[in-house]
């Protein structure tokens, strides 16, 4: 049964065009089931509707016709009850309903069962039979299956609103997609696919006015492929066995124009364009070549689609991603970073290309990518599901940080009403940034050490040192992330040398390597099934001393004459870690203090602290503070450790917040021990940036916040406009609350009656 379904679906989802697609998906229901009839029904909520949109065995003029109300009929009850449901006589059923149009008089036993995407009933789909029979669980089981696997499928086209032709990407209109809100704020510009790997399986197809050109651009294709492919043989003729040589042999016979060629090359006649064209050949023939029964064979489906992906590339090329900034140039427009996952070099290299937004086709709300977007205050969503990234490629964008909504082309309307809401945010944004100088002290007079978050991108944030009174976290591992080799002690150095000396008086918390989860290191691979549980932060560099003794040292180093430094480590879950670290970094200390004496230089102990970001060492805090100089939060780990919500999967996102009761509890009592034991405590996850979040924790009493430096003049500017007291009033009922909506509405509305509702959205 797997591999019919497997066939089924995999030869649907070739299909261009939704309408195109479900027809042949009840064809292939019907033929493989051997049942009378298949129908498969779409959700149309705005009238609550189910509307017909194939079928096979009925008749077909009632498609787009026949629409069954949700308290219709029995497709109408399998879509309200969301269940499967078998009938062996439907026409004696309490809520059949005849629709003359289905001519469906002469059948009696019905099956239908709901398509469900993300709990949301998208369809229905149908068999049915001529006898009076109840469907075997074998049958029961195979339309349920299916009906999981198309359900995706069905949310994507109709969400890209591809539901009536195959050509509709090809088409400029407006489409909305959403994703998760990454950063905050509001951007236009022309989406840049970067590090696009072309791939067939990406392509949306689209038709063409201009065939012949399209010819040509696939011929040429074709030979900078075979030059490619020739050469790639040739270097490797020496060295490789035969069954590879056979392959190049076989794409060298791919590439031949009797062979694939003549096939895609009739398509784009039909009035594809050169990627659609090969892509519908090549698709084919790969599920061909996978279906058949001699292993060999199924293989070489392989071949085919990695050899036409080199074909893609040479028809799509490099030059389509230049283009992207071209046309950025052109309109004299910014760029929106898109990616399947964007990454901090990335970033790097966006900065010099007037970047806006960024979208990141993966991750979510606190991935790191979204983090280092806030860092940097440009708007970011992310977590965009299965989007094509060419259908972003080029294309006027309108990115909104706040609901998480990428407009794709807007037209010229709604993207002026854009552009003003843009220019409202920015004159918000100026307003706050007149007064970001001043102290941190409420209107009751409490007075708050805002320190910066740094090091996600050591370039962009040497100049906002200065800002705040300190560094709350430098995350060190991402200098570590953007080389191909781990950095030297003397490299180390150089880079905390200069930090540590640009503010001499003030505290600088260094943290040590935290990769693992979703920090990897180019050149350590670390391959593992639950990353975010498994090899992270000093559970991994107390395994390699060697790391963790360079870091130390070039840290200790980079001290000499100093005061400021402050070592934390990351991902402590047991006594034991803290035991282990503080011994490599005494050694450390030692070594390093010898040979600063020996030059008559001074080396100060650093206060060393934890992270408290495992809920396990909550309950431990007191053996904790016997070890430990500070205590930092890391509210980010925290939430998805105790809500068990990885803060990287999108589609989770709606389960990860730092506003739950228990994370707020849990801070509570952090704060509440922390003042008891009599140690200092930072708190410097994303929830310490967010306003809500600064306002709780400061009720807490938590007086110290670490956080990016753009969100730091947007908390200053709550800070002192807020009467510490109201909000401390208010902690009871925030502690008390059901669910984080609701903290956050209590929240929302308390600022908002104090008139700083629209102040902390700007640039929220
Ligand atoms: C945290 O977990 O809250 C934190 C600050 O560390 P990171 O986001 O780097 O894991
Ligand atoms: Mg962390």
């Amino acid at each position: 049964m797997l591999t019919t379904l497997k066939r089924i679906v995999q030869e649907v989802n070739q299909i261009p065009g939704l309408e195109n697609a479900l027809e042949r998906l009840v064809f292939l229901v019907k033929e493989t089931m051997q049942v009378d009839a298949c129908a498969l029904y779409l959700a149309d909520y705005k009238a609550q509707e189910l509307v017909l949109k194939a079928t096979e065995g009925f008749d077909k003029q009632a498609i787009n016709t026949v629409k069954i109300g949700f308290n219709e009929g029995l497709i109408g009850l399998v879509g309200q009850r969301e269940e499967p449901l078998n009938i062996e006589n439907a026409q004696i059923h309490p809520r059949f309903k005849h629709f003359p149009e289905v001519k469906e008089e002469s059948f009696f036993a019905f099956i239908g069962t709901p398509i469900i995407h993300q709990r949301k009933v998208l369809g229905v789909i149908s068999m049915q039979q001529k006898s009076i029979r109840r469907f075997s669980e074998d049958e029961e089981a195979f339309l349920v299956t299916l009906a999981t696997q198309i359900g995706l499928e069905i949310a994507n086209a109709e969400m890209l609103g591809n539901n009536n032709s195959a050509d509709d990407f090809s088409s400029v209109s407006q489409k909305t997609i959403n994703g998760i809100p990454g950063s905050s704020g509001l951007a236009l510009g022309i989406g840049v696919v970067q590090n696009v790997k072309y791939e067939l399986s990406q392509i949306m197809v689209n038709k063409t006015d201009d065939p012949d050109e399209q010819i040509a651009s696939y011929r040429h294709a074709v030979e900078l492929t075979r030059a490619q492919v020739t050469h790639l043989s040739d270097g490797l003729s020496n060295t490789i066995p035969d069954d590879v040589k056979s392959i190049f042999q076989l794409y060298h016979q791919l590439l031949d124009a009797n062979s694939l060629g003549r096939e895609v090359e009739q398509k784009i006649r039909e009035g594809w364009s050169a990627a659609s064209a090969l892509k519908l050949v090549v698709e084919l023939y790969a599920t061909r070549f996978k279906n058949m029964d001699d292993a060999y064979m199924q293989e070489r489906a392989v071949d085919i689609v990695d050899l036409s992906n080199r074909i893609l590339a040479n028809i799509l090329g490099a030059s389509n991603a230049t283009s992207a900034i071209d046309i950025a140039k052109d309109l004299k427009q910014g760029t929106i970073l898109v990616a399947k996952e964007v990454t901090a070099s990335m970033l790097a290299e966006f900065q010099h290309l007037n970047l806006q937004a960024i979208v990141s086709i993966q991750g979510s709300n606190n991935s790191h990518a979204a983090i280092l977007a806030r860092a940097m205050g440009v708007p970011a969503v992310m977590g965009l599901g299965t989007i094509p990234l060419s259908l972003l490629d080029g294309k006027e964008l309108f990115v909104d940080g706040y609901s998480g909504q990428v407009v794709v082309s807007p037209e010229p309307q709604v993207k002026s009403e854009y552009q003003q809401l843009i220019d409202e945010e920015e004159a918000l944004y100026r307003r706050i940034e007149s007064e970001s100088d001043a102290a941190s002290v409420s209107q009751d007079n409490c007075e708050m050490t805002l320190l910066v978050n740094a090091g996600l991108s050591a370039e962009v944030e040497v100049t906002q040192y200065e800002q705040g009174a300190g560094v709350g976290l430098y995350r060190t591992e991402i200098p570590f992330m953007l080389r191909e080799r781990f950095p030297s002690e003397q490299e180390q150095f150089e880079l905390y040398r200069g930090l540590l000396s640009s503010c001499p008086n003030k505290e600088i918390t260094m943290r040590t390597l935290d990769v693992g989860g979703d920090k990897p290191l180019p050149y350590f691979p670390i391959v593992e099934d639950n990353p975010f549980l498994g090899w992270r932060g000093i559970r991994m560099t107390l395994d390699h001393p060697d790391i963790f003794l360079v870091q130390v040292r070039a840290m200790l180093r980079a001290s000499i004459g100093l005061t400021n430094l402050h070592i934390l480590l990351p991902m402590i879950s047991t006594l034991s870690e803290i035991d282990d670290a503080k011994r490599l970094i005494k050694q450390a200390f030692l070594e390093v203090k010898e040979e600063a004496i020996k030059r008559g230089e001074m080396l100060s102990k650093p206060a060393i602290g934890v992270m408290l970001e495992v809920p396990a060492v909550i309950f431990q805090l007191d053996q904790l503070a016997k070890r430990v100089d500070f205590f930092s939060v890391g509210t980010n780990d925290l939430t998805q450790y105790l809500l068990a919500v990885d803060r990287n999967n999108a589609r989770v996102a709606g389960l990860y917040s730092s506003y739950h009761p228990s994370v707020l509890q849990a801070l509570y009592h952090i704060i509440k021990t922390s003042e008891r034991c009599n140690i200092p405590v930072t708190v410097c996850g994303e929830l310490a940036g967010d306003p809500n979040g600064a306002v709780i924790l400061m009720a807490m009493g938590y007086r110290k916040l670490s956080m990016n430096a753009h969100s730091l003049r947007k908390i200053n500017w709550v800070i002192r406009n807020l009467v510490l007291s109201e909000i401390e009033s208010l902690l009871p009922s925030i502690l008390s609350c059901d669910s984080p909506s609701d903290v956050k509405s209590l929240v929302d509305s308390h600022l908002e009656a104090k008139g700083l509702g629209g102040l902390v959205r700007a640039g929220s």
